[in-house]
């Protein structure tokens, strides 16, 4: 299917659960609108297991993001694979431009673009990338068979890349900066059951080395007598920072980390745009696929009402 048109009441930039479910919601109120998102899913899309999504007692990212992408289409979304590069706003119409060179007018926008991983900001980080080093257990976990493979982190990502890996690599090493594993008390039980994980705790990673790839890590202090970990693979699983160029464009109200200022119906602080989703503050900051889609939902009605009575 292509879309010919050019001009929507609603444009939703994203492709991850916020966007689908706020285009879900915007056809059930048969509100025409366009979904833009540079890669389909997220980081949802990586998660190698969601268990905590009600119906679904275990799933993985890409069949639920591909499961909402199905919903949405059928009840007639158009979703465009494309980066949005440029916003902006002539009287009441905003003018999104993408990468691809389209550009297409709409009345309401909503953001829900996401975030991207943070990283370590090791001097040598991005010549390792690729060679070693991931920021993806879903995507690269593969690499790493009966090798040995760390993990850097102690919430949800890096307990879940742990569990991952330790299914297929050898041995698997969890670094973690503080003294007790956070997140979902039922991976940190699994974890410290797992016999092929070991937990390194009160410890950062300081530097890495390897010549043609990863081949160790330096950790701030030793570990059984040594600070050098041999290691075939490193996943830097430390949380994520929010998409900054169209919130910067648009020059959005964020808190102090950078996350979207929303209000209880999801509008931000730009007369006309919305956020759901990881980039923005709501759902008390807690980031979950449930409460993705819970903001995709309050914002498409949001704006259905706001584009009704506008009319
Ligand atoms: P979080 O922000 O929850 O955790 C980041 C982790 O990395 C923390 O342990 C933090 O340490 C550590 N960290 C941050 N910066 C550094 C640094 N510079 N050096 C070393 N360690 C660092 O991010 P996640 O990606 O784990 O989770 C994000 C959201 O996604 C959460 O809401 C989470 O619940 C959700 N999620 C849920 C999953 C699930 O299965 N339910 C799976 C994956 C994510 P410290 O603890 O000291 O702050």
């Amino acid at each position: 299917m292509t879309n010919k048109k050019s001009k929507y009441p609603l444009i939703i930039i994203g492709a991850g659960p916020a966007a689908l479910t706020a285009s879900i919601y915007a056809s059930r109120y048969h509100l025409d609108h366009l979904v833009i998102g540079e890669s389909l899913g997220g980081l949802a899309f990586e998660a190698h297991k969601i268990c905590n999504f009600p119906t679904e007692q275990e799933i993985s990212g890409v069949d639920i993001v591909n499961k909402m992408k199905e919903h949405a289409e059928s009840l007639g979304a158009f979703l465009l694979l494309d980066k949005v590069v440029g916003v902006d706003r002539k009287g009441e119409i905003f003018r999104v431009t993408t990468r691809n060179g389209k550009v297409f007018l709409a009345k309401a926008l909503l953001l829900a673009v996401g975030t991207k991983h943070r990283r370590l900001g090791l001097s040598n980080e991005n010549e390792f990338i690729g060679r070693g080093v991931s920021y993806c257990a879903t995507c690269d976990a593969m690499f790493y068979r009966n090798k040995t493979a760390a993990v850097i982190g102690g919430s949800d990502s890096a307990n879940t890349a742990s569990l991952y890996l330790a299914e297929i690599a050898k041995k698997v090493y969890q670094i973690y900066r503080k003294n007790k594993l956070r997140g979902e008390t039922a991976w940190v039980g699994q974890i410290v059951n797992n016999k092929k994980i070991e937990v390194i705790y009160n410890t950062e990673v300081v530097g890495l080395g390897g010549k043609k790839k990863l081949e160790k890590i330096i950790l701030s202090k030793p570990y059984k007598d040594q600070t050098e970990l041999m290691v075939d693979g490193l996943f830097i699983e430390i949380g994520t920072v929010p998409q900054k160029d169209l919130i910067n464009k648009l020059s959005l109200e964020t808190d102090e980390r950078g996350y979207v200022k929303v209000g209880p119906d999801q509008k931000t602080s730009y007369f006309g745009v919305w956020a759901a989703g990881d980039i923005a503050t709501a759902s008390n900051n807690f980031h979950q696929v449930i409460t993705a889609c819970s903001e995709g939902a309050i914002a498409a009605e949001d704006i259905f009402k706001f584009l009704q009575k506008s009319k």
